[in-house]
């Protein structure tokens, strides 16, 4: 895709000082590259801008995917990334918190030197944030920087996040309770099943934070999207038109999606995959990657090895420890588990895949996977730019969700585009079984069904690359973005 080359017409040298944005993810990978692709592509798309990427630290940063990702390529030249400084975690994590509560609590506590260090850079124009860095707000007001909000996942669970008040109060008891699907105005109703967990438990303090930094977002001055117009013109029409949103009121929004991960430094081992890559048919891998922190039980891992032996296709598995108490247990050290797959797979697997399957631990370099013209199927967890990188790259998806809000993007993939199949568990059974997920690639990559949900997921690829091309929609409404941001900073 041609995101870095679609350079605005600023190509002269400005004598004139730079407009300055900063922007702020979260932790995790998820966050961390759609945010630093928008910065990318921030300085690509126009010369006139400066962006400072604040990165949160920790003391017990130990993120080999995050330091490969963010320093093993050179940065075009106006954008800077600044370390906030290190936070302590033993200090004010428990072992006990879960994801979402152990993220905001290091969030917090890194904003409370985000006004100094916005200081120091000479106070931006403005900050563009990630989901959960919401007590930005109020620092930022106190220093009348406007704050933008990057929304992370999709539209349609933004539409979800924007109802969350409103239902809070409507509500009496637990949603999951509820007779009916939450039907939010204007879009499509959500399965209880799909809920994420973090809002399945409202006396869970997961609950309080989510609903914390969602009931905020309409503080935002606008609210960024990694979406396209025509991939969700659904949602994005209700957040425009519907009275509902239009009345809380829901900020300005601008699409500019898909900003996927472009470059990936490669390690031998990469470079290995990729040539064996080179030898295999068009459309015949599948590649199997579960996301920065996913994990599978144990159980589940055996039956899906046995599953993809059955299958007799070709794979990439990036394989993981399994781990029976959390399904996003590498979320906050990606990359850098310890990790010997002999030691968990099943006896013999290893023999009986060879030359069929490769097995890839921790981490691979999944866009350069999936850009491969030997990739014909995803099996994924559906995080949000999982989805996008394969939907960019043309490859259908084997839904396979764990967490936060997969499982409502694994339902808009399967039932609403039709662009992924999702494995059936039998009811009681507590793992989808090795024959149902040797059906499934199968289907995906053998049958005719397959090659329509192929078909399908091409077309879609086409829509997305336009969006990004000079023209495009998301073009378009990030060229209106940063006229905004020139226009309320005074430059002419
Ligand atoms: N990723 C990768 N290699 C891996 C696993 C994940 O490069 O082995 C990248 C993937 O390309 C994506 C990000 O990590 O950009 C994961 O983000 P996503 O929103 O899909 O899931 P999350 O990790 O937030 O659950």
């Amino acid at each position: 895709m041609a995101l870095l080359e679609t350079d605005h017409d600023h190509q002269h040298q400005s004598t004139k000082p730079k407009m300055h944005v900063a922007v702020l993810p979260n932790l995790g990978m998820g966050h961390i590259i759609p945010l630093f692709e928008l910065a990318k592509r921030l300085v690509v798309f126009d010369h006139d801008i400066h962006i400072s990427f604040l990165l949160i630290n920790t003391d017990e940063d130990n993120s080999a995917a995050r330091d490969q990702y963010l320093y093993s390529t050179a940065l075009p030249p106006s954008l800077d990334v600044v370390d906030m400084p290190p936070i302590n975690v033993s200090d004010i994590v428990r072992d006990d918190m879960l994801i979402l509560t152990r993220i905001c609590v290091i969030v917090e506590e890194s904003l409370k030197s985000l006004k100094s260090v916005l200081i120091e850079l000479g106070k931006p124009e403005a900050l563009v944030i990630d989901l959960f860095c919401t007590g930005a707000f109020k620092i930022c007001s106190e220093l009348s920087i406007p704050v933008y909000s990057f929304y992370s996942p999709s539209t349609a669970f933004l539409t979800f996040s924007l109802y969350i008040p409103t239902l809070d109060r409507e509500v009496e008891g637990e949603f999951v309770d509820l007779p009916e699907p939450i039907s939010i105005p204007g879009c499509s109703p959500i399965r209880l099943d799909d809920l994420l967990d973090e809002v399945r438990d409202r006396k869970n303090n997961q609950y309080k934070l989510f609903y914390l930094h969602m009931s905020r977002l309409p503080q935002a001055t606008g609210i960024l999207v990694n979406t396209w117009e025509d991939f969700e013109p659904v949602p994005l029409k209700a957040i425009r038109e519907h009275s509902f949103f239009l009345q809380l009121p829901t900020p300005p929004i601008y699409p500019v999606g898909p900003l996927i991960k472009q470059d990936e430094s490669m390690s031998s081992s990469d470079e290995e995959c990729l040539t064996w890559m080179d030898n295999q048919p068009v459309d015949s891998v599948l590649f199997i990657a579960l996301g920065s922190g996913g994990t599978l039980t144990t159980g589940q891992l055996l039956e899906m090895a046995w599953g993809l032996e059955m299958s007799q296709q070709k794979f990439i598995w990036v394989l993981r420890k399994p781990d029976d108490a959390d399904a996003s247990s590498t979320f906050f050290n990606v990359g850098s588990d310890v990790n010997d797959p002999k030691s968990y797979l099943p006896e013999g697997f290893l023999e009986k895949t060879h030359g069929v399957g490769l097995v890839v631990k921790s981490w691979a370099t999944q866009v350069a996977i999936l850009r491969h013209p030997s990739t014909g199927g995803f099996l994924s967890h559906c995080g949000w730019n999982s989805t996008l990188e394969s939907i960019t790259h043309g490859v259908p998806i084997i839904a396979w969700p764990l967490y936060a809000e997969q499982k409502m993007n694994a339902a808009m993939l399967t039932e609403e585009i039709g662009v992924a199949v999702k494995p059936v568990k039998v009811p009681g059974e507590t793992v989808v079984k090795r024959e149902e997920i040797s059906r499934v690639v199968k289907l995906l990559m053998e049958s005719e069904e397959g090659e329509i949900i192929r078909g399908r997921v091409k077309k879609l690829r086409d829509s997305a690359r336009r969006a990004v091309d000079i023209g495009g929609s998301s073009y378009n409404s990030l060229s209106c973005l940063i006229e905004k941001w020139k226009n309320e900073s005074g430059e002419p």
